[in-house]
């Protein structure tokens, strides 16, 4: 019975890609986390799903959905391409990288194609 109630959220929550909205699963979170303390290897697959909407698919710069994202080496965050060079070009030296909290130095050369976000994004527009 809990999982068919569970399944139409989850079916929304696939559904859903406007993750702004993502504070009205919290419930869901949670109730994912107290399942995956009985069933392991079901909540391990939900809240892979999860770990992976919490990360952004907008420019933190822009804070427009990202279309070619590209990710700092050093640290891992991911921004729109466009954005970033922008940045970067006006501190030729390095820019601190835009997430909040992280004070990572970005230049030209840290910047790589974040191949996983691209194919998210692609999946995202299906
Ligand atoms: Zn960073």
């Amino acid at each position: 019975m809990q999982f068919k109630v569970f399944d139409a959220m989850y079916e929304e929550y696939l559904s859903n890609t406007n993750f702004t909205e993502f504070s009205k699963y919290s419930k869901f979170v949670e109730a994912v986390q107290s399942l995956s303390q009985a069933n392991v290897a079901f909540g391990a697959g939900i809240e892979a799903v999860i770990t992976e909407a919490i990360v952004s698919t907008f420019d933190p710069i822009t804070k427009q959905p990202m279309v070619d994202p590209v990710k700092g080496a050093k640290c891992g965050h991911t921004y729109e391409r466009s954005s970033i060079i922008e940045l970067i070009k006006r501190k030729p030296k390095g820019t601190r990288c835009p997430y909040v909290g992280c004070h990572e130095k970005l230049t030209l050369r840290d910047l790589q194609d974040d191949e996983q976000m691209k194919l998210y994004l692609s999946q995202q527009r299906k």
